[in-house]
Formats: C-alpha cells, structure tokens, sequence
C-alpha cells in the first residue's frame, strides 16, 4: 500500500517514494529554547510524530532529526527585533545558557508527557557553529554572499528558484515580511547567514569565524545540520505553514545554492492552532501551555486525542470548551477499551481474516495524508463490531496505538501503587531541598509534576503533606 503525503513544494498529494529504498529521513524545525513551548508548538510536535509513526508502520527504518535552536533567532524570521535568547536571559535575570537549558529540558518533559518518541538525534544550533560555517564558506566560494555593516548575507537575487516553495512572486514575499527593513541588505529578502555587528549589547554567545567574531543567522542552522546527519538529498523536511515564506524559503535557497541540486523532496507543514481567531504565538503574551491544561485538570493525553480528531492540515480551533469534550470522548473510549480488555478469554484463536480488513482500512486512511479522525473512526467501528472477539480487538487497538499514541491499553490509574509513593517521596524530598537553596523554579517545576502525577501538595507547619486529587 503507498503512503500518500501532500507535498508544499509541489501542491499536490503523492505517493511517497523515497531516496534509500525501506528508509525514510526526515528533519523538523524544533524549538527555540526561550520559553516554554505553547499547545500551538505542541500541536506540530504531535503532527511530526503522527508522521513518523506512521512511516514505521509503513515499514520504513525512519531516521528523524530535530534542532534545538538555542542561538540566533530573533523576534521576527527576517532578522528583526530583539534576540529571543536575549530576551529570554533579561526576563529571568538568567544567563542565556541556563535558559537554553532549561526550556530545552521543559520542552521534551512536554514531549514525554505527550507520547511523543525522541528524535533520532537532536542537535543544539550552539553546538554546531562548525559545520554553519562550512557551510557559509561554500556559499561565499560560489558567490552567493555579500558582506555589509560586518555582517554575511544571502543575496537571493542570485538564486532564482527563491519563491517555489511559497509560489508567490517575489513582491509578494515581500509584501508579507516586516516592515523594518535592515538598509545594509541589496535585496529587502536577503537574509543574514553570519552576524559579526551585533546591535545587541553585550552578546555573550558568539564564535570566532572567518568574517569576525559574532554569532549565525538564524536559517541557516537548519541547512547545516539536516545535512549533516541526513545527507544533501533529503525525503522529507517539517515544520509549522509559518515556516514556508521565510525560514524554509531561505533554508532551500542556501541549502540548494550550494549543492547545486534539490535539497529536499517533500516539504509538509502543519496549520496552526488558533485561539479567538488567532494564531497562538509566544511573542503575544498569555499563550497555553501544556502545564496550564494540566493544572486546569486535564491530562496531557486528552490535548493529544484533541490534535488527532482534526487534520494535520486545518486549523485547530482551539477552546476549553473543546478539550473538554476530546477528554470526554477519550475517557468514552479508553473505558470502551477497558471493558472490551475484562471480556477476554484465553485459547479463543485469533482469526487474521477478520483482522486484516479493519487493518488495511486503517492504513489507508494513515496512508491518506495522515487522516488521523477517519483512523479513529475505524477504531471506533472495531469496538463495535460484534463479529469480532475481544482478544482479537485488543490486538487491533494495540496495532493502530502505535501511531496513535494514546495509551488506550493502559488502564486508568484508580489509585497510586506502592512503588509511586516511595517516588512521590523522593520528589517531595528533592523539592523541599530546592526550597531551602531559595531555587523557586525548580521548586515550582516539581510540584507541577505531582500535580501532574495526581498529587496536591500543602506547606503548611515548616512540613509538606500530600494527598491524591483523585
Ligand atoms: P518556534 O519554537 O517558535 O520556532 O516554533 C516551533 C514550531 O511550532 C514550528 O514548527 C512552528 O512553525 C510551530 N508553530 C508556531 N506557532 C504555532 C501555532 N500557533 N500552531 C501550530 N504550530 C505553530
Ligand atoms: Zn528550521
């Protein structure tokens, strides 16, 4: 069976074929470690993972790679605005390097919370400032650069593919990008490869290079690494639609105009979620987080089921309202499972010829441009289907919950075992120690986790008492 994706590059759904036969290698913009990440951020981390599961279900050896942007990226994708880890280290009053570390660790907890695998590898931008100038050292070799004020640009002018990713003319790609337009650039689109002129006082994460001491664009991190662990000719490359005009524009035009042929094959973008109307953005203030929805009462797993019912490709309207009912139909389902589990007999055989059409139904609604609401559908129709017997169900629901991720075999936790008491201990323990070394946010952080875990904690009496809010 093919497993057909839409393709941004070309508008259209194909079947996937890819550069190795059996593999498929796949590069995801990840996040940029200034704050947490929003349920919108989250929402294209559970598409990425949806994809990738999917690949392995199809059978592909899938090597993903993901990015930790922890330096370079400032507040507009076109070189404008303050510098997010900058602003980030101001807010907290932390150095950079503690804020990149610790929104990166904040981050995939998110993720685990979210049954989101671990990239094959993660790179950190800061970790491979190497391999960026490289990479800028060949693009000035074949004459694609210029340098300005002390800074290294892009000149797209000498790249005459710039707008096929986007299909819009170059007026307007323009038209789209910020008004603030740095003097120094030949081309309103041009974009900075390597910052030596900084005009953020006091810098701290910079490097030695060729064109002076200074720090990376932020685009050009993502060319770099991609093709550092996935090679120059690449299946498939994700991220948000945000991404297409500017940061994925730029990615292709930097990465191609150096190998001098198609960097990557498929381009897939997830649409945004929206709050009001709007997108939700980290830059607006009073954005979600996992955490929030945690603390509102929900579990991590109810914000997943939410993302898998709409399509990767439409907007996600956003609500409590609606969390609301995805945890009411998740629970409705996950107590169906649980009740279909109780029914089992053992030595009923298990009959392949009743299971292989729910099977490739499945697939074909995965294989369709990951449908994840019409796969839940037929999970749906599984449970129902009474010529079916429950062991052989269970198989199914174990089958189609690789891709989906949704513990629905786990049965709901009525009470805390033994073995979580003596860790709930050991975390109240290490949070009272935080308390005492005044460490507030690790403090916060680990209360957040039991409550997470189902425990309410009271300081009350120099003492910390817990009980399950069950
Ligand atoms: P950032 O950490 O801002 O670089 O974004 C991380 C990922 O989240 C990127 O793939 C963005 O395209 C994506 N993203 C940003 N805002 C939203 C949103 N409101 N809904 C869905 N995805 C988003
Ligand atoms: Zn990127």
């Amino acid at each position: 069976m093919d497993f057909y994706i839409y393709n941004t590059l070309t508008g259209e759904k194909a079947a996937f074929k890819p550069v190795s036969a059996g593999k498929a290698g796949i590069y995801a913009c990840g996040p940029t470690v200034y704050n947490y990440a929003h349920i919108g951020n989250l929402r294209t981390y559970v598409f990425e993972d949806i994809l990738v599961k999917s690949l392995q279900y199809f059978r592909y050896q899938v090597k993903h790679v993901m990015n930790v942007t922890d330096v370079g990226h400032l507040e507009s994708d076109s070189d404008t605005g303050e510098d997010k880890m900058a602003k980030g280290s101001e807010r907290e009053g932390k150095s950079v390097w503690e804020i990149a570390r610790f929104y990166e660790n904040a981050f995939f907890e998110d993720c685990r919370r979210l049954n989101i695998r671990r990239p094959d590898v993660v790179c950190r931008a800061t970790e491979h400032i190497e391999d960026m100038i490289s990479l800028i050292r060949a693009l000035e070799r074949k004459g694609y650069t210029y340098t300005a004020n002390g800074n290294v640009y892009f000149s797209i002018d000498k790249f005459p593919d710039y707008s096929k990713l986007a299909d819009m003319t170059l007026d307007e790609l323009q038209a789209g990008s910020r008004i603030e337009v740095d003097p120094h650039k030949k081309n309103p689109l041009d974009f900075v490869l390597w910052f030596t002129n900084s005009k953020f006082k006091n810098q701290i994460m910079q490097w030695a290079s060729p064109w002076g001491t200074g720090f990376p664009g932020w685009h050009i991190e993502c060319s770099a690494m991609s093709m550092k662990y996935l090679g120059d000719s690449i299946d498939i490359h994700c991220g948000g639609i945000d991404h297409i005009p500017v940061h994925h524009t730029n990615e292709i035009a930097q990465s191609e105009a150096a190998t001098g042929h198609q960097w990557v094959n498929y381009w897939l973008h997830g649409e945004f979620l929206v709050v009001d109307g709007s997108k939700m953005a980290k830059s607006g203030g009073g954005f979600l987080t996992l955490t929030r929805l945690i603390e509102k009462g929900f579990n991590a797993l109810d914000f997943r089921f939410l993302c898998l019912q709409s399509r990767y490709r439409k907007q996600l309207r956003f609500s409590f309202e609606t969390l609301s009912d995805a945890q009411t139909a998740y629970r409705k389902l996950k107590g169906r499972i649980q009740s279909m589990v109780e029914g089992i007999h053992e030595g009923q055989p298990v009959r392949p010829e009743k299971m292989i059409p729910y099977k490739n139904l499945f697939a074909g609604h995965i294989g369709d441009d990951l449908n994840t609401p019409n796969a839940l559908t037929v999970l749906w129709d599984v449970l129902k289907d009474e010529a079916l017997h429950p062991g052989e169900k269970q198989l199914l629901v174990e089958d189609f919950d690789r891709i989906f991720s949704l513990d629905l075999l786990t049965p709901p936790e009525k009470q805390i075992p033994i073995s979580d008491e003596v860790r709930i201990k050991e975390l109240v323990e290490e949070r009272n120690r935080y308390r005492e070394e005044k460490n507030w946010a690790e403090a916060d952080r680990i209360r957040r986790l039991l409550f997470e875990m189902g425990i309410i904690l009271s300081d009350a009496n120099g003492g910390t008492t817990w009980e399950v809010r069950l």
